[in-house]
């Protein structure tokens, strides 16, 4: 159906998140009418991308440079931390404009079905963190999940000792993603958050 190089192309995109077949094959065939340039600055960006960003070595975030830009911002609140699971729930919270402090990102969630236990996650540099520097408040920004729930109560329970803990209250269903929320909800939730007990 497909010439041998148009095929893989379709292959490989159909491989994205989202992405199913027929949308693999509109996305090929567009590519194909760009001019060469275009396609080769795409092609470009996704080998800089990919070489190019790390993660922040303070709170784990997506950064190109050895500390990400919100760390190194002298305008950000350094009393106030806020754990999220990974990057794509910090770009939500940064998007709702509404939260001045830092943050710290985990990686992941606890999951011991999938393996994954406290020591794969970021959470021996958090506790470095909170335990080292005078933050008043951490606040747990996680999704209401299984998964959330055993991440955000272990975490808690680390970090009491140091600071106050609390959680951002969620108006969301259960294991409803941070991600899906809409700015205005994922606010309110930030606004109306609670100590944890
Ligand atoms: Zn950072």
């Amino acid at each position: 159906m497909y010439t041998r190089p148009l095929a893989r192309l379709i292959e490989h995109l159909q491989h994205l998140p989202g992405v199913g077949p027929k949308t693999a094959q509109r996305l090929a065939l567009h590519i194909l009418k760009r001019p060469k340039e275009e396609v080769a600055a795409l092609a470009q960006a996704l080998l800089d991308a990919k070489q190019q960003v790390g993660h922040c070595s303070v709170c784990g975030h997506l950064s190109a440079d050895p500390v990400c830009e919100i760390c190194s911002s002298p305008k950000r609140d350094d009393r106030l931390l806020c754990v999220v699971e990974d990057s794509r729930d910090l770009i939500a919270l940064e998007k709702t404009r509404e939260y001045k402090g830092k943050y710290h990102v985990l990686g992941g969630l606890i999951s011991p079905i999938d393996g994954i236990g406290p020591e794969q996650l970021n959470i021996q540099a958090l506790v470095r963190r909170v335990s080292q520097q005078s933050i008043q408040e951490v606040i747990m920004a996680i999704s209401p999940s299984v998964e959330g729930e055993t991440t955000t109560l272990y975490v808690a329970h680390l970090l009491k000792p140091f600071t106050k803990v609390t959680r951002i209250a969620f108006g969301l269903p259960m294991g409803g993603d941070l991600e899906y929320a809409d700015e205005v909800t994922l606010a309110r939730a930030l606004e109306g958050r609670r100590e944890l007990e």
